[in-house]
């Protein structure tokens, strides 16, 4: 970096429906991010028009963060991307956008692991050491723990992710994208309605697969009771207690196994409060402690990824251009932690 001292790191999230700016300090102190999320009136994400859409809204973006900081483009002294997993042509245009950046600056360039950053911010959040994570998003599902230099996956989605399947759920009643805070909406307003619900009726597959998970039966069974005439509200709270329910059971027994005592909650799905109320409680009972970060840094957002940005910058790693490439299937166990 030739002795340059990092000063604001810029991170841009790209990997998916949502593009996103956002900034760290000198110190690696976050500020929110200016951030824009496609959402399709009709049908799922695809990923050429959300790339579309990130064409279209970056320069307003980017616009946006540097303002709310009252920064000059030339106070950025890093530019850290998201380098995968996620949809490539969503991809392309945040490194596309990061290694322009990079060049006309004259800045450092790091791209960075999107997973590993939903850890990392809410590590920084929550003030949290050595936490099991359950990082529960669109696309992904995984619960993780820091092993020997690296977050190893200890159990993970098998088909689609926990926020795809509620998404699709959703999407079957007419509730556009994003459709998980909706089914948080409709699932406590049943609880209101009916203060002691009961399950009769309203059973789901369970998507426990040893320390695995999957969620594309529960889907359909799920769809099956609103054909056959279940009040929609009574399958939302259904589908969530089942399906946050083999989240956690998972998580506990990575507890269990690794021996630590902090549970961090990551990705969009962990805005629920119901899921967050279930962590706390799976933890209470072992003695043991759920964080979960403030909702504007669970969803997708590009503080997360300034903030690893600038961790490995830190600890001296840099992206040149002939590897600044982006990785579509990066997994969160084949980055390296070189950073405290
Ligand atoms: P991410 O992929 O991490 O950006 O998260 C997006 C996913 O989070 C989408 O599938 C949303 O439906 C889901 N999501 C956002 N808020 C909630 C919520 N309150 N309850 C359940 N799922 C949610
Ligand atoms: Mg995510």
């Amino acid at each position: 970096m030739g002795g340059r001292d990092i000063m604001w790191t810029l991170g841009i999230e790209s990997t998916a429906h949502t593009l996103s700016f956002g900034l760290v300090d000198k110190d690696g102190i976050p500020f929110p991010s200016s951030t824009s999320t496609i959402k399709p009136e009709k049908g799922g994400i695809h990923p050429r028009e959300a790339a579309d859409h990130h064409k279209e809204c970056a320069s307003r973006l980017l616009h946006d963060a540097l303002e709310s900081q009252s920064l000059m483009p030339t106070d950025i002294s890093a530019i850290a991307y998201s380098q995968g997993p996620g949809l490539g042509p969503c991809l392309r245009i945040g490194a596309s956008i990061a290694r322009g950046l990079a060049s006309k600056f004259d800045v450092p360039l790091i791209g960075v692991n999107h997973c590993v950053a939903h850890i990392e911010i809410g590590r920084q959040q929550c003030g949290c050491e050595d936490p099991v994570l359950l990082y529960v998003s669109g696309g992904n599902t995984q619960v993780i723990a820091r092993l020997d230099g690296k977050y190893r996956v200890l159990g993970e989605t098998l088909d689609i992710g926990i926020g795809n399947m509620l998404d699709k759920f959703a999407r079957a009643q007419g509730i556009p994208f994003p459709g998980g805070p909706v089914i948080e909406k409709l699932a406590a307003k049943w609880i209101e309605e009916n203060p002691n619900p009961t399950m009769e009726g309203l059973e789901l597959p369970y998507a426990v697969r040893g320390m695995d998970l999957a969620f594309s039966g529960v889907l359909t069974a799920a769809l099956r009771l609103v054909e056959n005439g279940k009040p929609l509200e009574a399958v939302c709270w259904s589908l969530q207690e089942h399906v946050f329910s083999a989240c956690v059971e998972v998580a506990e027994r990575a507890l269990a196994h690794t021996g630590k005592t902090e549970l961090l909650l990551g990705g969009g799905v962990a805005c629920n409060s119901r899921l967050r109320i279930m962590c706390e409680l799976m933890c209470e009972e072992r003695d043991s402690k759920s964080y979960a970060p403030p909702r504007m840094y669970c969803i997708d957002n590009g503080t997360m990824i300034a903030r690893l940005g600038w961790l490995e910058l830190g600890a001296g790693r840099i992206t040149n251009y002939d590897t600044s490439a982006i990785d579509q299937y990066l997994r969160t166990d084949q980055t390296p932690i070189i950073w405290a």
